[in-house]
């Protein structure tokens, strides 16, 4: 038995079962959500994702800390009313006795600042534009203990499987033991993750944000150009990104600042990176230091990511220096 099973047994149900009130929740989703601009369903599910997690942590681990993206001081106003009782219903079919009250207590078991020698970070759903788009969103739980990440388990419910029928994976991984991939409708197999082996340069597959908002679109196109990468890089939302590099569907993920002031959130990449670095790959931010998870509820001491298969982290690292990118 490796030295956090457990809590690798508990992360992998944790994050299935949010999974599963997820796809509930896009079920049902209007197709015109993302016209009317109409946010609730990503709110329900953010919720309601958060609050599963949340109480199986608390179950397993009482002790344990989280730090999670969502509270529910919005969620407890009257104003909230309805979407509170929506996101119960969702809530209900997983725990069916679940109170009100529970729920929202389990929710805000995840304000913690980040300053525990171990705890958990959570985001209940990252990538809500592709949620609501009905493209890649994922689920990520990670463990750190005393700066580093213990354990992770990374949800991506709509990634395609190796078949390419149906969709829905779960990365987990645990310190020094590996990374291994299963699908999220468990049918009990578990594949080890290997990135991707070294090929052409020129062959590199990179993928990055959709949002340009999120990372710099133009510094990709320029560290591109400058080694010679020939394929236009994949636009996907959320950390399957991560799922992405870990499973040797890509080479790099790189995330690039826009600005000088924005700090990227522990919970945006825990889970992925110890995917990525258990299946052999290389995370570090866009100055090759490594990401600092004992710092707080933000990655303060990094500035952006940079996510390779390994082979070609210093070209990447070198190229950002010499292009002056992230000096603002
Ligand atoms: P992605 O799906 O890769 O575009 O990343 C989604 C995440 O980007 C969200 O969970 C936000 O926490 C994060 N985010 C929000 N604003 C920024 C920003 N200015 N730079 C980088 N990431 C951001
Ligand atoms: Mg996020």
């Amino acid at each position: 038995m490796s030295r956090y099973e457990t809590e690798r047994q508990v992360a992998l149900q944790a994050v299935v079962e949010a999974a599963a009130l997820c796809r509930d929740v896009q079920t049902q989703m209007g197709e015109g959500v993302l016209e009317k601009a109409d946010r609730s369903p990503v709110t329900v599910a953010d919720f309601g994702s958060q609050a599963l997690v949340c109480r199986r942590l608390a179950n397993a681990f009482p002790g344990d800390p989280i730090v999670a993206e969502e509270d529910a001081a919005e969620l407890r106003r009257s104003t909230n009313d309805a979407l509170r009782h929506q996101m119960l219903a969702h809530v209900r079919r997983a725990v069916a006795d679940a109170a009100s009250d529970d729920v929202l207590d389990w929710i805000d078991r995840g304000s913690h600042d980040g300053s525990a020698s171990r705890f958990w970070t959570l985001d209940p759903i990252d990538g809500t534009k592709g949620f609501l788009r009905r493209e890649q969103y994922a689920i990520s739980l990670a463990l750190i203990v005393d700066g580093r990440i213990a354990v992770g388990a990374l949800c991506c419910p709509s990634y395609p499987l190796q078949d390419g029928r149906r969709r829905g994976i779960v990365c987990i991984a645990e310190q020094d033991e590996g990374a291994w991939e299963t699908s999220l409708d468990r049918d009990g197999e578990c594949a080890s993750l290997r990135v991707r082996p070294a090929a052409d340069q020129r062959a590199i597959r990179v993928c990055e944000s959709v949002e340009a908002a999120h990372s710099s679109h133009g510094d990709s196109a320029r560290i591109a150009q400058a080694l010679d990468i020939g394929a236009p890089p994949v636009r996907m939302d959320s950390q399957a990104k991560y799922a992405a590099v870990a499973r040797g569907d890509a080479d790099a993920y790189l995330r690039l600042p826009k600005g000088p002031d924005y700090r990227e959130k522990i919970w945006d990449h825990a889970g992925g990176v110890i995917a990525v670095t258990e299946a052999g790959g290389r995370v570090t931010d866009i100055h090759g230091r490594p990401l600092d998870f004992s710092v707080g509820r933000s990655l303060q001491k990094n500035r952006g990511v940079v996510v390779t298969s390994g082979a070609f982290h210093e070209a990447f690292i070198d190229a950002i220096a010499a292009l002056g990118i992230g000096r603002f």
